[in-house]
């Protein structure tokens, strides 16, 4: 099956000479053919989203969000559906695709609170008989580059938003998982939304330097990996346009002695391996301090072991494949190489032999422990299900460590102290902090605020701050005659 795009509210076959096969990681099975559109796809949908601008910016917020509760009513009721495509093309469980879609149609429901949250600020009298007035307008066509990890969740970040102060929107998806969005497109056609107002392109480079350079797209939301967000942040500012780039991450967690293990260890080990540890929030680093050394790395270590691996399809599975063969192989390297810089492999998942999927990209969870931390695998993103145990002695020199990471995507703490939770909550570089959470995810009425080399710009998605992203400031300074007799 080669997939169509969604422009100009047709499923139309993209004129692409390329295209790339889409694979059930758990399986290595074909599922279908996505186009690498050309530029002048991009084109048609621009044109098609611009001129649908013209009168969707006119339709009151309050019609406009009448098709985002239908949205949320039909992501509820093919929630099922929706999940088992994530899973199938990406490969995390049926469970935390669920949890994916649930956290999709969270943010439509927040957007759909649009008719408040879009409304600007007044004061009579800033001078006598003058007043002034702040107006939200929406910008026009806007677009997002979206990653692998979270198919149907991420676009969700931005769009919702965008529709409902009164944008018109271009959505690419990753190529490696472009089903979810034919499906969420197709129930976005349900909506009867109007012609043009959202549009599919798939594809990969071309498209996205078609959509950084197109001159009619005015703000642009890209999720990745950093070296992508730097590039993809310069080209669409050089070009003027508004940008918000998620990057990658390298997320520590601390452990101090006075941590409730029974608690902590199973929600570390659910942030390090959950989604295969290909979460931007997953844990990559846990630091233990004083005598945490011990009790959380035998804790751990256990809990990483029983970890029930396979196709995210089968039930009692907790964790399925990593994304491709490649990423297969970059991970086990990368955990060769923290074995070289000294560590030493606790728990070791490479090459595991799971019974019926021989061809998938399997790793088991695997726990690397005494890593050096001025080393290179302290340092890289792994985007996988290893976990890199580091040993501290005092709560200031973890916090330390965690400074002086490149990313502040997250950074958690497990105490069952207030003061070191408040120092730590104070102190540390990162955007989201998790205080005994291991994945701290900001619900959609919060701005998900990565830090440092995870995040470029300076509005992030969801909530408030995708309001501000959506829409452009207008002050009216205004004066009206005093002279009553002429008027009535
Ligand atoms: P990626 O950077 O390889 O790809 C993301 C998107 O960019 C895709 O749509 C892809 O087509 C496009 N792209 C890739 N290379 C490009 C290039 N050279 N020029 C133009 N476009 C290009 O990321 P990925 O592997 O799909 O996703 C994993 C990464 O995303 C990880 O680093 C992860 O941490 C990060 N991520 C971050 C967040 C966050 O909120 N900070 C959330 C999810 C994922």
């Amino acid at each position: 099956m080669t997939l169509p795009n969604y422009i100009n509210s047709q499923w139309c076959t993209s004129s692409a000479t390329e295209y790339l096969d889409v694979i059930n990681p758990a399986t290595a099975e074909i599922l279908a053919k996505v186009p690498l559109s050309p530029a002048s796809e991009v084109n048609q949908a621009v044109q098609a989203a611009a001129e649908a601008f013209v009168s969707w910016r006119r339709t009151p917020p309050t019609e406009r969000v009448q098709y985002l509760f239908r949205l949320k009513n039909l992501l509820e009721e093919n929630l099922e559906d929706l999940a088992r495509t994530i899973t199938t093309e990406c490969g995390k469980t049926l469970a935390e695709s669920k949890g994916e879609m649930r956290r999709a149609i969270e943010n439509v429901e927040v957007a759909c609170g649009i008719p408040m949250m879009m409304q600007g600020t007044n004061l009579e009298d800033i001078a006598r008989g003058i007043d002034e007035m702040m107006i939200r307008q929406p910008l026009g066509v806007a677009a997002v580059i979206a990653p692998f990890n979270f198919p149907g969740m991420i676009p969700f970040w931005f769009m919702p938003y965008a529709l409902a102060c009164g944008n018109t929107y271009i959505v690419k998806p990753s190529e490696k998982v472009p089903l979810t969005m034919q499906k969420i497109f197709q129930l976005l056609e349900k909506t009867g939304l109007p012609q043009g107002v959202v549009n599919l392109v798939n594809g990969a480079k071309e498209a996205v330097d078609a959509i950084l350079d197109h001159p009619k797209i005015r703000a642009i939301s890209f999720v990745g990996s950093t070296p992508v967000a730097k590039y993809i942040y310069s080209r669409a500012a050089a070009n003027g346009k508004r940008v918000q780039c998620q990057g990658g991450a390298k997320n520590p967690l601390i452990v101090l002695p006075d941590a409730d293990l029974e608690m902590t260890t199973p929600i570390a080990a659910d942030s390090a391996f959950g989604c295969a540890g290909q979460r931007c929030l997953a844990a990559s680093v846990a630091v233990t301090v004083g005598e945490a050394r011990r009790t959380f790395t035998e804790a751990i270590a256990e809990t990483a072991k029983k970890r029930v691996v396979g196709n995210g399809l089968d039930q009692g599975v907790e964790m399925g494949p990593v994304i491709t063969s490649e990423s297969k192989a970059r991970i086990e390297s990368l955990i060769q190489k923290g074995s070289d810089e000294g560590a030493t492999v606790l728990v070791d998942g490479r090459h595991p032999n799971i019974s019926s999927y021989e061809k998938g990209n399997f790793i088991r969870p695997t726990i690397l422990q005494d890593v050096n931390p001025t080393g290179e695998i302290a340092r890289t993103e792994i985007f996988g299900p290893v976990l890199s145990v580091i040993h501290l002695d005092t709560i200031e020199q973890a916090i330390a460590l965690v400074n002086s990471g490149q990313y502040g995507n997250m950074a958690c703490l497990f105490t069952t102290s207030g003061a070191a939770a408040r120092k730590f909550r104070y102190e540390a570089e990162a955007g989201n902090i998790g205080i005994n959470i291991g994945v701290a995810a900001p619900m959609a009425f919060f701005p998900f605020s990565g830090w440092k080399e995870s995040f470029f710009g300076d509005l992030h998605g969801q909530s408030n701050h995708a309001v501000e992203f959506f829409t452009q400031t207008k002050v009216v300074v205004e004066r009206w005659p005093k002279d009553w007799s002429r008027q009535f």
